[in-house]
């Protein structure tokens, strides 16, 4: 399958990981929008967030906790962060492999 990140993730193309278990692999968006903006991916393939399904549940749950967990270690905590699923064109999704943006460290607009 053509997918960046199932490429990333499976260590064919390159990233600046900072977090990876046996479900998910965090790594730096290459054009941050914030000066802590990371990707939580999961490692089995899923196209959007209409396609996630009743298995996927702990896989969604475990995406949250860990972008909760990372914006503590990031020290955005506090300040606050943000976090984004894009889903599908008008949504803005470009990379059509879920994904959790979790974005911090400066006063993010609207
Ligand atoms: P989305 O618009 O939600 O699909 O977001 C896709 C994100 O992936 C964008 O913020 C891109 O900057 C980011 N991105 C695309 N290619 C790469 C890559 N090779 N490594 C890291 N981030 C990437
Ligand atoms: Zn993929």
């Amino acid at each position: 399958m053509d997918c960046i990140f199932c490429k990333i993730v499976q260590g064919i193309l390159p990233a600046k990981i900072i977090y990876q278990d046996n479900s998910v692999v965090v790594f730096d968006d290459i054009l941050p929008k914030a000066p802590q903006h990371k990707l939580i991916v999961p490692r089995k393939h899923i196209s959007t967030l209409n396609d996630i399904v009743c298995d996927d549940q702990e896989l969604i749950s475990h995406m949250l906790f860990k972008a909760k967990d990372l914006a503590k270690d990031l020290g955005i905590a506090k300040s606050g962060y943000r976090i984004v699923f894009n889903c599908n064109s008008d949504g803005g999704q470009v990379v059509y492999h879920l994904h959790l943006h979790l974005m911090g460290g400066k006063l993010l607009k609207p």
